[in-house]
């Protein structure tokens, strides 16, 4: 999937010396970026607010969603850009093609939508506002980074 090269601003110019090309996107102003129905050699793809904080005090968890592979690649293209610019939590990923030929899971993928510190249920409730504001109406639950460590099932909220 392509998106506008962020070095450049899409221009194509080299920032130091505006007569050469970008050398991040090599002139064209648009950047490769992978997807998650194609991704064939990771298990997740990751993206990062720019404050991204791994964990906090109290432990860091997420939001999960399920998706499914007919919609996967536009809604992790929101998700991801909502990371970047930090309307959601610290981090999101998304499972790709190789954790799904992996892991068997049928038609869905999932997305995990990070918050660095479980405890904190202002920011949690944040995060989920935002999910509201991007369509995600239906009830969805957040399992804490412990949980997933200690392979448990259990959720510590659903909304
Ligand atoms: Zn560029």
């Amino acid at each position: 999937m392509k998106i506008s090269c962020g070095m450049c601003e899409g221009t194509g110019k080299y920032w130091v010396l505006p007569s050469e090309k970008c050398r991040s996107c090599d002139g064209s102003g648009e950047v490769e970026i992978p997807s998650p129905t194609t991704e064939n050699s990771e298990f997740w793809i990751q993206a990062n607010g720019k404050s991204y904080k791994r964990s906090g005090e109290g432990g860091s968890g997420k939001w999960l969603l399920f998706v499914n592979k007919n919609e996967i690649d536009d809604t992790w293209m929101k998700i991801r850009q909502d990371t970047i610019d930090e309307n959601l939590g610290s981090s999101s990923k998304v499972s790709t093609k190789r954790g799904w030929l992996n892991h068997g899971m049928p038609e869905d993928y999932v997305i995990c939508v990070h918050t660095p510190n479980c405890k904190d249920r202002e920011d949690v409730d944040r995060v989920r506002h935002r999910l509201r504001e991007l369509g995600f109406t239906g009830q969805i639950g957040y399992k804490t980074d412990e949980a997933t460590a200690r392979n448990l099932d259990e959720l510590l909220y659903k909304e």
